[in-house]
């Protein structure tokens, strides 16, 4: 579906390390594999799997930090993701990452957010705006460029203590003037209690950051119900909910991010008939499509809208209103939000 790529886009729930392309993941792992460090077949087999659980995907994920650990690596990715999403029509990236501190290479949270942070100043196919105060985009030659908004949202781990999330906290507040925007929690959901992180998300919010939480990806009734009391701006997948859970969430209004291939291949919604989507999107409730990880999952942005156009019948019309009204829950200010949408607007005239 030619008109899924063409149309503007928004994308709110994307991983950095889960959105590495197979064929960078095949040659790092190549060169590992001829340092001994890896045993390159055996990597070439997980990568190349096509379904996995959830519970998979967390091994998996193991070694995709393993071939992306130094910090060349970690910006090489970070342009090549943001390469990728401007190439399908993305206008606005929210990109998440957990930073990761690793001593024996002498990478700290910071140093790791640093090379993010070069990776999409490397960015040369697109113009990228990341500065909340908005970047001056020069005309080429006369000829105005392709244009993307980044932001970030700094990932907690559900395996990290107390302190270390507050240390991630602190360290998106540092990072303010470079785009960092809010942050997430994530990581294995079986793993770890939401009231370990509690202190850390108060004090973001506290502190103005945006709050996106994977919630409900394993049926924990009582810490969804915690997270949905708890407020966020967002939440990711909201799967596995149960009646009450389910009105609790639409009277709150929270948007939700859905990530549909993500919730078929870790086989968390057994079918995509039955997904919770339908009953969203009829409810009127505020709703963005996500990829989740796009290169774990072998999807796209504009695959994602492809799949929910024919999964349940929407028509271009639908689907492109679907994406633009995306802009109203992004984590940016009303001048990005404005601009987007008059991106929008020149774009609908084009949709035939
Ligand atoms: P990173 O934060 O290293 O850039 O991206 C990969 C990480 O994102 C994973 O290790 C995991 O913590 C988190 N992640 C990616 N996909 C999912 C998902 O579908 N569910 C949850 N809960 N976490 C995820």
């Amino acid at each position: 579906m030619e008109w899924c790529v063409s149309m503007p886009k928004v994308e709110l729930h994307a991983h950095l390390n889960g959105s590495v392309r197979n064929s960078t993941l095949f040659e790092l792992a190549r060169v590992l594999g001829e340092k001994g460090v890896i045993v390159f077949s055996d990597v070439e087999n997980v990568i190349m799997k096509d379904d996995r659980t959830l519970h998979e995907v967390f091994k998996l994920f193991d070694l995709i930090h393993i071939l992306t650990t130094d910090h060349s690596t970690i910006t090489r990715i970070t342009k090549e993701v943001i390469e990728d999403f401007a190439s399908e029509n993305v206008v606005y990236l929210e990109l998440r990452t957990t930073p990761k501190r690793n001593d024996s290479i002498g990478m700290s949270k910071r140093s790791y957010m640093d090379a993010v942070m070069e990776g999409f100043r490397a960015v040369s196919s697109v113009d990228v705006d990341y500065c909340p105060t908005g970047l001056k985009i020069d005309t080429v030659n006369g000829t105005t460029r392709k244009k993307i908004y980044v932001r970030f949202l700094l990932s907690i781990d559900r395996r990290e203590s107390t302190e270390a999330a507050m240390e991630t906290v602190k360290l998106a507040l540092e990072m303010r003037d470079l785009g960092v925007v809010g942050i997430d929690l994530s990581g294995n959901p079986i793993v770890g209690n939401w009231a370990t992180f509690l202190p850390a998300l108060k004090f973001a919010r506290e502190q103005g950051l945006y709050i996106t939480l994977h919630c409900g990806e394993v049926p924990n009734q009582e810490e969804i119900k915690a997270m949905i009391e708890f407020l966020p701006h967002r939440i990711g997948h909201a799967c596995c909910f149960d009646m009450e859970n389910w009105r609790r969430l639409k009277s709150a209004k929270i948007p939700v991010e859905i990530c549909l291939t993500s919730n078929i291949r870790t086989e968390t919604i057994s079918s995509i008939d039955i997904h919770h989507f339908v009953d969203l999107y009829k409810a009127k409730h505020p709703l963005a499509l996500c990829t989740d990880d796009f290169g774990v999952f072998s999807t796209s942005l504009s695959g994602e809208y492809g799949l929910a156009a024919s999964a349940f019948s929407l028509g271009k019309t639908e689907m492109f209103q679907l994406a633009e009204n995306a802009i109203d829950f992004i984590f940016a200010d009303d001048g990005v939000k404005e601009d987007l949408r008059a991106t929008f607007e020149a774009a609908v005239e084009k949709l035939d």
